[in-house]
């Protein structure tokens, strides 16, 4: 599909509106209209007697349609949120689907909803949602309620905040839905990249603790996250948290987080490990509790597998566990997630977090098996039982983020018992304080003290480059003090 852009530059917000409604397609840009032909989308804004008109004409699946609106008055915002109105107009009436986050198409719906509050009060941001952005009644809720639920967590939060982020890109197998860098350690290139990665990360955190330190910068959360941080020897672990620990000034830390990931990595002595290193918090992830949805996204574990790892730790001892569920899995059925959903409940697990689908396309699915793509239904019915059993029983939604192409343009969740929030979710999502992020594939963001402007430094992305690209790697984290330097 082209879609075209004449005579404005919004781009971005009309390229992210056309796939909400076309997730899966191939849509194309240009800036000319030469030859139209195929399927289009004209989007427009010229002025005719001092007036300006934006309007969009699309021909898709064999339909046209046309919508147009003028302005008196020209400004930015408002023109683009015009040609916005415009093309939804016409998109909808093509597809016959109304997105339930209506023309929001940004990947933080309570961070939005979080400064319309400060800005405008609690009425007046949710009307704003619901009457200017066409979001529904319950979502534009969903993120009014996230939003009230992080109210503390930012209370606490302080200008010289920061926290840490972990990265172990490398997981047991690949799973068919997975768009991540993440290595399957099974493969015996994976395994020679482990040893010297383990080694680097340790002296990356070394070089970023003295970075925190000459900052004079205040740690309140550590999260080894995936990938699947479970596949870690208990040594391994322990000599990475321990370099946590001995390098970074723990006095303030508020949680220390690990994502054990699948139940194939978990051991009784690799949790006794975490355990013994003060970890207050873990992840399990069985994603779905069907073990016939497990073998058909290739997860090498069983539902069964799943509990045993959530008892085993409970057993020994942790009081804050995770469980990643997702909507929308190939195989799996309404019912199917609804069991799902039942049974974390029914485990007692202290935070669940509900993730639609999202198909990137570096997935094995999107190049392999499309067969997922028609689930948007019946994830929406997923997404919606989750929310009302959830908050039936007792848990509430505390951190929120929303990805492109995913099942039904759906959201994912964080639910927490009251009280069990992880906070390195809500500091992250609604980037409230800098992360600090060493490892493969690892971004840092850098928030300035005073204001919001953020500012990203990238490692490689690969254990292979992180590795052979360390010392160019460790030049950038000069920034972390240029960055302080400038803004605080
Ligand atoms: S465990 Fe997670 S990161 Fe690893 S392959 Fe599966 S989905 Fe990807």
């Amino acid at each position: 599909m082209t879609v075209y852009i004449i005579g404005h530059k919004f781009h971005f917000e009309t390229e992210n509106l056309c796939r909400m409604f076309y997730p899966n397609s191939d849509i194309h840009l240009e800036y000319e209209m030469n030859d139209v032909q195929g399927e289009y989308i004209i989007t427009k804004m010229n002025t005719v007697d001092g007036n300006t008109v934006l309007s969009v004409n699309a021909s898709i699946d064999g339909k046209t349609e046309n919508s147009e609106r003028t302005l008196d008055v020209y400004s930015d915002s408002e023109a683009e949120y015009n040609l916005a109105l415009c093309l939804y107009d016409c998109l909808i009436k093509i597809t016959g689907y109304t997105p339930a986050w209506g023309l929001l198409t940004g990947v933080r719906p309570s961070k939005l909803m979080n400064r319309l509050i400060d800005e405008n009060g609690e009425e007046n941001a949710k009307s704003y949602f619901t009457d200017k952005l066409l979001v529904t009644e319950s979502k534009a809720q969903l993120a009014f309620d996230v939003a009230k639920a992080q109210k503390q967590i930012f209370a606490e939060n302080r200008h010289d905040s920061f926290s840490l982020y972990v990265s172990i890109p490398f997981c047991p197998s690949r799973c068919s839905y997975c768009s991540f860098v993440s290595h399957s350690i099974t493969s015996s290139n994976a395994k020679k990249l482990l040893e010297p990665y383990i080694e680097n990360l340790a002296k990356e955190l070394i070089i970023t603790a003295e970075y925190a330190k000459r900052n004079e910068l205040r740690l309140e959360s550590v999260y080894f996250g995936g990938g699947t941080p479970g596949i870690l020897s208990a040594e391994q672990s322990k000599f990475l948290i321990d370099t946590v620990k001995n390098s970074f000034d723990m006095s303030y830390c508020r949680e220390f987080t690990f994502e054990s990931g699948r139940a194939d990595t978990i051991t009784r002595e690799k949790l006794l490990t975490l355990k013994s290193c003060s970890v207050d918090r873990i992840s399990i992830n069985p994603q779905t509790f069907d073990n016939g949805v497990l073998e058909t996204i290739g997860r090498k574990h069983t539902a069964e597998e799943a509990v045993e790892a959530y008892l085993l730790a409970r057993d020994i001892g942790f009081e804050s566990i995770n469980m990643d569920l997702i909507a929308g899995l190939p195989g799996d059925s309404v019912e199917g997630f609804k069991n799902s959903v039942d049974k974390a409940i029914s485990l007692g697990a202290e935070n669940i977090t509900v993730h639609a689908l999202a198909l990137k396309r570096s997935s094995n699915l999107v190049t392999k098996e499309n067969a997922a793509l028609s689930q948007d239904a019946a994830a929406s019915l997923m997404i919606d039982y989750a929310n009302k059993t959830l908050s039936e029983n007792g848990y509430i939604p505390y951190y929120m983020y929303r990805q492109s192409r995913c099942v039904g343009n759906l959201e994912n969740v964080g639910w927490c018992l009251p009280g069990k929030e992880c906070f390195y979710n809500v500091y992250m999502m609604e980037e409230i304080h800098t992360v600090l992020a060493v490892g493969a594939g690892a971004v840092t963001k850098l928030k300035a003290p005073h204001d919001n402007l953020i500012e990203r430094i990238f490692n490689y992305k690969y254990p292979y480059e992180y590795n052979t690209g360390f010392n160019t790697l460790v030049e950038r984290k000069n920034r972390i003090s240029e960055f302080y330097s400038t803004y605080n």
